[in-house]
C-alpha cells in the first residue's frame, strides 16, 4: 500500500535543484526538525512522528520502507536503532526513507551518516538500546516544534544541552525502562504505570567538572557537524591520516605513553578499523585538540605537540572511572617513577610526593599496597645511607630552577643545565645535586599531571575501558 500525498507548498530545495519532476511523494514530505543544529531530531523519532501523521503503526511504517526497498532493511521487532548500525545498512535505510518522503539528502542529517565512514556508528550507542530522554524536554513538549534529538542516543552524552539536566532512561515512579518505539502520542507517559515521563528536574550543569563540560561540547560539535545539510560524508581515511602523521612525528613510538601507543598500533595492524566516538574523545583529550580538529584537519592536528607530552616511564595515563582514585593514581605513578630511578634520585618523603601529585593525605591509603611498601622501604634505606635532610631541603630550589628554564616539558637530558648551580647553592656535591634534580623532575611531572587533570584532561573520562 502506498498512498500519494500532495506535496507541501514549499518543496524541499533538493527536489527542485536536482531536477526531479515528482510532485507526489509516497509519504508526506515531513521536514526533519532542528536540521543544522546540535539539537537535530533523530531519524528514529522522525519515523515515529511520521507514522503518527499518516495514522499507521510504527511496524506498518517499517513495512512500507521494506517494500519500497525490496528487501528487509528494517526488522519489524528490532529494538535497537536501525540508524546506528553499520555504514552500508545506514546508507540503504537512509536512502529509502529519503526517497519515500522526497527529503533527498536531508534525512541523513538526523543520523551519524556524515561520520559513518570514520567512526563505528555502533559505538554511538549501546546495541541493546532503551530510550533516553530529558524530563524537562518532555514536560515542555510542543507538538509543533519539539522532537527527540539524536543527542539522546549518544551514550557518552549525559546532559540535555537545552536544560542542563541529566538524561534519564527510567520512569521515576516504577523504575522501568521505556521501549524506543512507543507511538508518538503515548511516548511521554510511562508505558507500564502511565506516570508522565516529564518532570521538573534540577539542572546539573553547574556541578559538572570542566572535563565533563568539555566532553559534552565535543559530542555537541560532532552532532552539529552531522546535522549540517551541507556536510558531505567524511572520507574514511580521516582517523588513519591522523595516526599516520602522528606515527611519522614520533618515530618508533617508544616515547609515547602506552595508551597512545596502543591506538597508533591499532592502525598499523588494522588499517580499516573504525574508531568509536568515545575513543576519539579520549584521543582528542590526550592530544589537547578537539574531535573536530582530528576529523576535519587530521594531518596538521597530528603534527601539533601533544598536550600530555612524552612521559618517560609512564605506566598508563591517569584515566580512571569517574570519581575514583584520581589523586591516588597520580601519586602511585610518581612513586613508581621514583622507584624506577632509585639508583640516581633522592627518595623524598611520601607527604612531599603526595602534595605534588595532588593526592590528599586521606587518599594515600588507596595507592596499591605493594607500591607503598616498596617506597617506604626504599625511603628508609635511603635515609640510612644519605645526607637526606640536605637533599630534601634542596628540592624547592631545584623545582624553581626547572621552572626558570622556561620549558613546558623538561627532558631528562636538560637537567645538566641546572645541576652546577644547584650544587653550588645548596653545598652539595655534583652527584647529590643530580639526585635532587632527578627527583625534582619527577615531582614536576606529577604536578603537571595534577594541573592537567584539573583542566580538561580525561582523567575522569568515562570511556576508559579501551585503555587497559
Ligand atoms: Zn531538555
Ligand atoms: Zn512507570
Amino acid at each position: 500500500m502506498t498512498v500519494a500525498y500532495p506535496h507541501s507548498t514549499t518543496p524541499p530545495t533538493s527536489l527542485r535543484t536536482t531536477g526531479q519532476t515528482g510532485i507526489w511523494t509516497a509519504l508526506p514530505p515531513l521536514p526533519l526538525i532542528g536540521i543544522g543544529t546540535a539539537q537535530v531530531e533523530s531519524l528514529d523519532h522522525y519515523l515515529v512522528r511520521l507514522a503518527n501523521l499518516v495514522g499507521i503503526t510504527h511496524d506498518r511504517m517499517l513495512e512500507i520502507c521494506n517494500v519500497a526497498a525490496g528487501q528487509i532493511l528494517f526488522s519489524p521487532h528490532g529494538t535497537s536503532s536501525p540508524f546506528l548500525g553499520n555504514e552500508a545498512e545506514l546508507e540503504a535505510r537512509v536512502a529509502v526513507t529519503e526517497r519515500l518522503t522526497g527529503q533527498n539528502d536531508l534525512l541523513r542529517h538526523g543520523t551519524p551518516w556524515a561520520c559513518s565512514a570514520v567512526m563505528s556508528v555502533h559505538a554511538f550507542s549501546s546495541a541493546a538500546r532503551v530510550r533516553r530522554w530529558c524530563p524537562v524536554c518532555y514536560l515542555q513538549w510542543d507538538p509543533n516544534r519539539s522532537a527527540e534529538p539524536l543527542a539522546w542516543s549518544i551514550e557518552i552524552k549525559k546532559v540535555c544541552s537545552l536544560h542542563g539536566c541529566e538524561l534519564v532512561d527510567r520512569c521515576q515512579s516504577c523504575g522501568k525502562a521505556q521501549p524506543p518505539r512507543t507511538r508518538y502520542p503515548a511516548r511521554r507517559a510511562c508505558r507500564f504505570c502511565r506516570t508522565p515521563l516529564g518532570w521538573h528536574a534540577e539542572p546539573v550543569s553547574a556541578h559538572l567538572t570542566p572535563l565533563d563540560r568539555w566532553v559534552e561540547s565535543q559530542v555537541d560539535q560532532v552532532i552539529e557537524l552531522c546535522s549540517d545539510p551541507a556536510q558531505e560524508k567524511l572520507p574514511a581515511d580521516r582517523f588513519h591520516l591522523f595516526l599516520e602523521a602522528f606515527s611519522a612525528m614520533h618515530g618508533d613510538r617508544a616515547d609515547l605513553p602506552p595508551a597512545l601507543r596502543a591506538v597508533v598500533s591499532l592502525w598499523s595492524y588494522q588499517p580499516s578499523a573504525k574508531i568509536s566516538l568515545g575513543k576519539l574523545v579520549n584521543l582528542a583529550g590526550m592530544h589537547g585538540c578537539s574531535v573536530l580538529d582530528i576529523l576535519l584537519d587530521p594531518v596538521r592536528t597530528a603534527q601539533r605537540e601533544p598536550f600530555f607530552g612524552f612521559w618517560q616511564g609512564f605506566d598508563y595515563l591517569p584515566l580512571t572511572p569517574r570519581n575514583r582514585l584520581r589523586g591516588s593514581i597520580r601519586l602511585q605513578m610518581a612513586l613508581r617513577n621514583l622507584l624506577r630511578r632509585l639508583a640516581v634520585c633522592h627518595v623524598p618523603s611520601l607527604a612531599l610526593v603526595a602534595q605534588h601529585a595532588g593526592c590528599e593525605p586521606s587518599e594515600i591509603s588507596q595507592v596499591a599496597g605493594d607500591v607503598l611498601a616498596a617506597y617506604r622501604e626504599a625511603r628508609a634505606r635511603h635515609r640510612r645511607k644519605h645526607e637526606s635532610v640536605a637533599l630534601e631541603q634542596a628540592i624547592p630550589s631545584a623545582l624553581e630552577a626547572l621552572d626558570a628554564l622556561g620549558l613546558v616539558q623538561v627532558k631528562r637530558g636538560q637537567l645538566c643545565r641546572i645541576v652546577p648551580e644547584l650544587a653550588a647553592a645548596n653545598g652539595l656535591d655534583t652527584f647529590n645535586a643530580w639526585r635532587v634534580a632527578e627527583t625534582a623532575l619527577i615531582l614536576r611531572r606529577a604536578k603537571r599531571a595534577r594541573d592537567a587533570s584539573q583542566a580538561v584532561l580525561p582523567d575522569a573520562a568515562r570511556d576508559t575501558a579501551w585503555l587497559r
